[in-house]
């Protein structure tokens, strides 16, 4: 096992504050690198506690208009998908769909890849993120696999799928309804190709996983551990990219074809109970996307990971949470340190 480097180092800004009656005030800006990628996020120390200044909580009445006023012309809503969501051929699905419960897998109407499917994650059109349940989430990733098997079937080439989530507008849905996005294609996307590429650097220079010398540091440490669920991991990110980030590790699988029911049960039940605390946050959206290595062959340099963050919440013309900072020179500003967001997200685990 090779050491994981946790680097970061500190900056000071002095300036005469008004709110300090115009004294001279320094503020102490803590830098944190990914020990993987290199990317860079940054907590402003004065920040800490003032999580709501940046996400102001949820409006829950207008997240209660916008169901009412969106349901009635929701496409998937009271099984409208069966008349109204694109159907696949039928070389990759025999029925067009997938259904698994009230869980239904069908392609998306405006493709950004050569397989790009969209799940209906539960009859329901809309969710507080304490009601997603493990068991329809477990569906919705068990249909989603059966989709890739299928694909790949038919075209062996491809071989790099992400499964990804939006849920709701200020994080890029639009519809409302709980769904996922599954990406497909023979090439893998920016951040895919970059997580495999430094994996298979690490790989060359100490012989050993990153992911697995990583998840033995952080269960070490303790400080941003989380739990073990089944066949997954879970922790806070060192250097997030997004706010409030939890990541999750498949450790006995490098791509999606490893997955069994260990696999499948530990995302289930491990999302169910990290979105549950960010509901006990006051949080109500997210992004996640799950990564895996190219489906093809076994890949000892990497293990599949999933990555969530939260969002802006559901507020009326909220202010977007993603700015040039974040957008065009790549870095992420922490506002809860992962290691307190750690502590609050073991209780629900
Ligand atoms: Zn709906």
């Amino acid at each position: 096992m090779a050491e994981i480097h946790f680097e970061r180092w500190q900056q000071v800004a002095r300036f005469h504050n008004p709110l300090k009656g115009g004294e001279l005030d320094e503020q102490s800006i803590e830098v944190r690198l990914d020990p993987l990628l290199d990317h860079q996020s940054v907590f402003p120390l004065m920040l800490k506690g003032k999580a709501d200044a940046l996400f102001p909580p949820t409006d829950w009445e207008y997240v209660e208009q916008c169901s009412e006023k969106s349901k009635g012309q929701c496409f998937l809503c009271d099984g409208k998908w069966r008349q109204r969501t694109p159907r696949y051929s039928e070389k990759i699905l025999s029925e067009g769909y997938l259904v698994k419960n009230d869980v239904v897998l069908f392609p998306n109407l405006f493709p950004l890849a050569a397989y790009h499917a969209v799940v209906m994650v539960g009859n329901k059109h809309c969710r507080h993120l304490d009601d997603f349940p493990a068991s329809t989430i477990k569906d919705s990733f068990a249909i989603t696999l059966e989709f890739m098997r299928r694909c790949y079937q038919e075209d062996p080439g491809a071989i790099h799928f992400t499964i990804n989530a939006n849920y709701l507008f200020p994080a890029g849905a639009s519809v409302m309804h709980p769904h996922l996005q599954i990406l497909g294609s023979p090439f893998p996307g920016t951040h895919e190709r970059a997580l495999l590429q430094r994996s298979r650097d690490y790989f060359e220079k100490h012989g050993t996983s990153y992911w697995l010398d990583l998840l033995a540091e952080e269960k070490r440490l303790q400080k941003r551990w989380i739990g073990e669920i089944a066949g997954s991991q879970w922790f806070t990110a060192y250097s997030p990219v997004g706010a409030n980030e939890v990541n999750a590790i498949m450790p006995n699988a490098s791509h999606f074809f490893e997955w069994g029911d260990a696999e499948l049960e530990g995302m289930a039940q491990g999302l169910a109970k990290a979105l549950s605390a960010y509901a006990g946050l006051n949080l109500s959206t997210f992004n996640f996307s799950c990564f895996s290595a190219p489906l093809n062959s076994e890949s000892k340099e990497f293990c599949c990971l999933l990555r969530l963050v939260n969002r802006q919440n559901m507020v009326p013309n909220y202010r977007a949470d993603d700015y040039y900072f974040q957008k065009l020179l790549g870095g992420e500003l922490i506002v809860t340190s992962p290691e307190d967001l750690a502590s609050f997200i073991r209780q629900y685990f």
